[in-house]
């Protein structure tokens, strides 16, 4: 009989922590920038990406695409303990995702800050 992977992993605290930021983060930048492209509910085999983030993340289709690479990346980051991505030495987003995850984060970041919740902002991934 084959068994089946589980298909979401138990994610350890800082992980799930991590994958709530990059959700945030994405999410407001996509609604803020993509007003009027076509949004739908994010969807992952790995990832159950509601529970994660709290609630349903509706994004673009580019939004989507960098928010699953994001999430890809983080989940199988080899470094322990994770450095933030500034100072990690092996830059494992592709360089056109790292692009629009800095701005991502610029704008987002600065959004965050406007509105008070600095919590976000402790754990800056970039
Ligand atoms: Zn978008």
């Amino acid at each position: 009989m084959v068994r089946l992977r589980p298909q979401v992993p138990v994610l350890d605290r800082a992980l799930r922590r991590d994958l709530k930021t990059l959700a945030t983060f994405v999410s407001i930048f996509c609604s803020q920038r993509h007003e009027g492209l076509g949004k739908s509910p994010m969807f992952l085999k790995t990832h159950d990406v509601s529970a994660i983030a709290g609630r349903e993340v509706c994004l673009c289709p580019s939004c989507s695409k960098l928010l699953s690479h994001a999430f890809m990346k983080r989940t199988h980051c080899p470094m322990d303990p994770k450095p933030t991505c500034k100072r990690c030495p092996k830059h494992c987003y592709s360089p056109m995702y790292r692009k629009v995850m800095r701005s991502v984060m610029r704008h987002s970041g600065r959004e965050l800050l406007l509105s008070g919740r600095l919590d976000y902002l402790l754990h800056l991934l970039f």
